[in-house]
């Protein structure tokens, strides 16, 4: 099923998501059953799988030069979401990128996704790599998710890059984009990350979900603003329990996201990090049933490979 059908289909209830990240390259799928077992009982109708593109590692070779080789850590993301749909019968949301990927290789993604019976994708641009200050696209790759959602939504209609193909299948995505409470971090103004994000939904796409936040006021505009921009489609709030000390920092550094000076403090005062844990599900479950009476059509948690706090705050809340 659909996200959007889900959504449709929820009557009063607010619906629980997840988000898991592949395994490390080297580890056993069983490790990710150990994270998603748990949380089968609230119920989630669909969880979403992260994308990981390459990075590149420098090798000293025994000349002395520098080896530049590529490494994807986390490979997988097709195989688990199959592993996922034929194991809980959930619909999988496999995350897709334009970084890495040439148009080519994104229609042949997308090609086993169909034949996987797979019709949800989540459309992203992805981050710069951490060898590159800015995001590069591959020759032939895309440069925005504007671009990437032209490609899934052409292949929705039968359009294939290769025009000559007669009568060629429709695939069915319903296409998820990423929008952005406290502004995506290139964005010069909020304004022009909300037109780009109009954009998305006029190119197709059918819902949004939110980078993580912590202070629910931002959430609250920005879901005003999207309505006044005439952006109708299901907004859905992510959010993430904190578990470490470190996370008041790190988070910030890498989402662009800010930590309420109240979260902040309470996070200071902790001794250990079974503290922190315990303030970061509170948090978590105030600010959830904020957004429930506010309305969310679901609460999606992002799990960073973690599901014990997503657990402690299902348990509270579905
Ligand atoms: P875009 O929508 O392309 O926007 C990028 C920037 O360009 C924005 O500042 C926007 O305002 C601007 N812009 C957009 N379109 C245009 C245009 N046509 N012309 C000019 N400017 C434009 N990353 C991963 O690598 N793997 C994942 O699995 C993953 N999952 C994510 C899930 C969620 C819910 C979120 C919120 C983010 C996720 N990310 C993931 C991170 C995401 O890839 C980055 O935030 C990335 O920097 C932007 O992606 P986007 O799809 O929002 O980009």
């Amino acid at each position: 099923m659909k996200v959007t059908e889900c959504i449709k289909n929820k009557g009063d209830k607010t619906l629980f998501s997840f988000e898991i990240l592949p395994p490390l390259k080297g580890e056993n799928i069983q490790n990710i059953f150990n994270h998603i077992d748990p949380l089968m009982e609230f119920k989630p109708p669909f969880i979403d799988v992260t994308y990981h593109r390459e990075e590149y590692v420098y090798k000293k070779r025994e000349n002395g030069l520098l080896e530049k080789k590529a490494i994807r850590k986390r490979p997988g993301t097709v195989g688990i979401c199959s592993a996922i749909k034929n194991r809980y019968e959930v619909e999988p949301v496999p995350h897709i990128i334009c970084g890495g990927f040439t148009k080519e290789e994104t229609e042949n993604a997308l090609i086993d996704l169909h034949f996987l019976g797979i019709n949800n994708v989540l459309v992203l641009r992805g981050d710069p790599i951490k060898t590159e200050g800015r995001f590069v696209p591959e020759p032939d790759g895309h440069h925005y998710a504007t671009e990437l959602l032209e490609q899934v939504h052409n292949m929705n209609e039968g359009l294939y890059l290769d025009d000559s193909l007669e009568n060629a299948t429709h695939t069915d995505f319903c296409i998820g984009v990423a929008g952005y409470p406290e502004k995506h971090f290139e964005a010069p103004n909020i304004r022009s990350d909300l037109r780009w994000l109009k954009k998305k939904i006029e190119m197709g796409a059918d819902y949004i979900v939110t980078q993580m936040f912590f202070d629910n006021q931002k959430f609250f505009s920005f879901v005003k603003d999207c309505r006044e921009q005439g952006i109708t489609v299901p907004i859905i709030p992510g959010l993430k329990p904190i578990t470490t000390k470190r996370h008041i920092n790190v988070l910030p550094s890498i989402f662009h996201i800010d930590i309420p000076e109240a979260l902040s403090d309470e996070v200071e005062k902790c001794k250990d990090n079974a503290q922190v844990k315990q303030v970061g599900v509170e948090w978590a479950i105030q600010q959830s049933k904020e957004l429930m009476e506010f309305g969310v059509p679901v609460l999606h948690y992002y799990s960073m490979g973690k599901s014990d706090t997503i657990l402690r705050v299902a348990k509270e809340l579905f």
